[in-house]
């Protein structure tokens, strides 16, 4: 029984007692007893009084302390069979006081091992500073402080190291200091977060040796691509040198200015003429190519209005159709300004609308431009064969040739592709809208505006 409680039923008898010594005889007057048979029977009146209370007491007292066991009870339950290790220690010795059954099983001591043994002795030794400086703060609080000690290394009987949770408060027990702990086994959780920042630490090195490997990689093509790019732009330079001459020299031919030739040798000057030229335009076409891949195409950006520059393509186109007997249907031209470089858009006007010609067996070519308020459409239609699904997306790349049906043109494959880069270096977009057997339609739409490129433009 408490203390308290055993103060309180001391103070109750003590009133009662005081009460019936001081009134009971009045009390028994009271109820018309005379004063003769209450001296009479004041043996009697105590022996009642102190039979009565002492039952009473007895009660009392078998209660509360059947209350106190049953609450005993309840503790010991909750220390011994708590799964989690408990124990407790005394704050001067350190020495073990009580272990629970999941402590046994745990750390693998016996009961009496633990009680011939210290919290210290089951501390790894680089651990007992800290544990001495916690020991030390424990000491300075309050009973009934709690204190969330927090992560700890332990070692079980076996050697094994187990990571522990500790929480533990300060309390008396047989009259000295000592702590009451509680252990959480967070051994697992902990090695599994060590595994996470192992595996994080491996996935962050293999990506670092990866990003550099790439780096290297992307130096060696940017390398590789420029040598390229300068190789393929020197050699055509130079090769355009021998070219021009045998251009001139088959045009004098064929002239008749070196001596009338027979329809045989003019039908081979003519092949002769063709050839060349065909080589003349695929060489410009790779110059061309090589200097947007290596950065080094230049626009020149000026004010332009849509009519000269569409203006320029309109004749050529006309009499490209009318040799082919096509229709060149060009709608009305905006009367807008420009500013951009008009070689450059000529030039993917007249692939497109080239394309459109000489993919086209009959029927129609045409255009139709429209200007919003900050950029311009052209839209290329034709009527010919189209091109095959499976070539839709590649169609923009270099030296792709589409199979364009029964009677193949004259080509290299790099027109579109060209077309495309010239495009996007005065920041606009060439797109194949539609295509199918019926015919095709490319879409160029470029800002009113292009933006200044700093007189280089970078690589497309
Ligand atoms: P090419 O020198 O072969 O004309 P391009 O790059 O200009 O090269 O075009 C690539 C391919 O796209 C062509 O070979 C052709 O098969 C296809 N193509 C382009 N325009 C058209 C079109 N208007 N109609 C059908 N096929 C086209």
């Amino acid at each position: 029984m408490g203390r308290r409680r055993a103060v309180r039923l001391a103070a109750v008898y003590a009133a009662i007692a005081i009460a019936w010594i001081a009134f009971s005889d009045g009390l028994l007057a009271w109820i018309g007893l005379s004063a003769d048979l209450i001296t009479r029977y004041s043996l009697l009146k105590g022996l009642a009084f102190v039979l009565l209370t002492g039952l009473a007491l007895f009660v009392l007292v078998d209660r509360f302390s059947r209350q106190d066991a049953e609450r005993d009870r309840m503790y010991r339950e909750l220390f011994e069979q708590n799964p989690n290790p408990m124990w407790s220690y005394d704050l001067d010795t350190l020495a073990f006081l009580q272990v629970n059954d999941a402590a046994v099983r745990k750390y693998g001591y016996t009961r009496d091992e633990f009680m011939g043994m210290t919290i210290a002795d089951i501390r790894p030794t680089e651990d007992l500073g800290r544990l001495m400086a916690n020991i030390e703060v424990v000491r300075e609080g309050a009973e009934g402080d709690v204190d969330q000690a927090g992560v700890w290394r332990h070692r079980a009987k076996d050697g094994s190291l187990l990571w522990v949770d500790i929480t533990s408060h300060v309390t008396r027990i047989d009259g000295r200091p000592a702590e009451v702990v509680l252990v959480r086994d967070i051994t697992e959780a902990h090695e599994a977060r060590e595994q996470l920042l192992r595996y994080q630490a491996d996935l962050e090195r293999l990506i670092s040796e990866r990003t550099h490997q790439l780096e290297e990689a992307n130096a060696e093509l940017k390398e590789a691509t420029e040598a390229k790019s300068a190789f393929l732009a020197t050699m055509s330079h130079e090769l355009r040198t021998p070219l021009n001459s045998i251009l001139g020299f088959s045009r004098i031919l064929a002239d008749g200015r070196a001596g009338s030739l027979n329809e045989e040798q003019s039908r081979q000057i003519g092949f002769l003429r063709t050839s060349a030229e065909h080589l003349h335009a695929l060489i410009g076409d790779v110059l061309d190519l090589s200097r947007i891949e290596s950065g080094r195409m230049e626009v020149h950006l000026a004010e332009s209005t849509l009519k000269e520059i569409v203006g320029a393509a309109d004749s050529t186109v006309g009499a490209l159709a009318a040799a082919k007997g096509l229709q060149w249907h060009r709608g009305p031209v905006p009367d807008a300004v420009m500013r951009t470089d008009a070689r450059m858009v000529l030039q993917i006007l007249l692939n497109l609308l080239g394309n459109a010609v000489k993919y086209t067996q009959e029927g129609a070519v045409s255009l139709s431009v429209t200007a919003g308020p900050d950029r311009v459409t052209f839209d290329v239609s034709d009527t010919g064969g189209g091109i095959p699904d499976e070539q839709r997306d590649r169609i923009f790349e270099e030296f792709v040739r589409a199979d364009s049906g029964a009677s193949p043109a004259e080509g290299t494959g790099l027109g579109l592709a060209i077309a495309a880069r010239f495009a996007r270096l005065l920041g606009g977009t060439l797109e194949l809208e539609s295509t199918s057997a019926e015919g095709s339609m490319f879409r160029l739409t470029l800002p009113i505006e292009s933006a200044d490129p700093d007189g280089e433009a970078g690589p497309a």
